[in-house]
């Protein structure tokens, strides 16, 4: 009983066994996750427990596919693309899918978990918001940070500011906390 309550809302750690076995990369995530990604990533469409004939789209459960399918794009655009209507015939439950063992995922030790949830808690999670889009982002990078040199430039005053002055470092002081 240590400190890990303190992240234990991530929860356990589990790791892919096939990325790190055959491909010698490690893949740690959230159980779902990592179990979500063997799915996709590992397992043929015939071996999915349950998945969509139109758009590939597979779960690990009839509830989660009947719900989501509908809204996961590539779905809509299939439909639209060979214009005929929706229907529960697309959706398939697989009589003998692959069953995920151990020594596929594997739950990781507590204190290792709890290193890895706090290496990677200042990161930001761009794997998920990569899987949301599945179609390319053709958006222009547009987002490039502003010089503030170059906003504090006004054509009033160009040559007035000193090279000493403009670029004075400011002293770095470290506080204890
Ligand atoms: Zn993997
Ligand atoms: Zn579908």
């Amino acid at each position: 009983m240590s400190q890990f309550s303190s992240s234990s809302q991530r929860g356990r750690a589990y790791q892919c066994l096939k990325c790190y076995h055959r491909m010698d990369t490690v893949y740690i995530e959230a159980k779902y996750r990592v179990y979500n990604h063997f799915l996709k990533e590992h397992m043929s469409l015939d071996q999915a427990p349950y998945y969509c004939r139109l758009c590939f789209f597979r779960c690990f459960k009839r509830e989660e596919l009947e719900k989501n399918v509908h809204s996961f794009r590539r779905h809509a655009l299939v439909l639209q693309e060979k214009n005929i209507p929706d229907s529960p015939e697309f959706l398939f439950s697989n009589p003998s899918p692959y069953l995920i063992t151990d020594r596929d995922v594997t739950a990781l030790p507590a204190e290792v978990c709890k290193r890895h949830w706090l290496s990677i808690s200042k990161k930001p999670d761009i794997l998920s918001q990569a899987i949301q889009s599945v179609l390319p982002d053709l958006s222009p990078v547009s987002n490039w940070p502003l010089s503030p040199f170059l906003q504090q430039s006004s054509p009033e005053q160009p040559s007035r500011l000193t090279p000493i002055q403009t670029f004075q470092p400011q002293p770095i002081t470290y506080v204890n906390l």
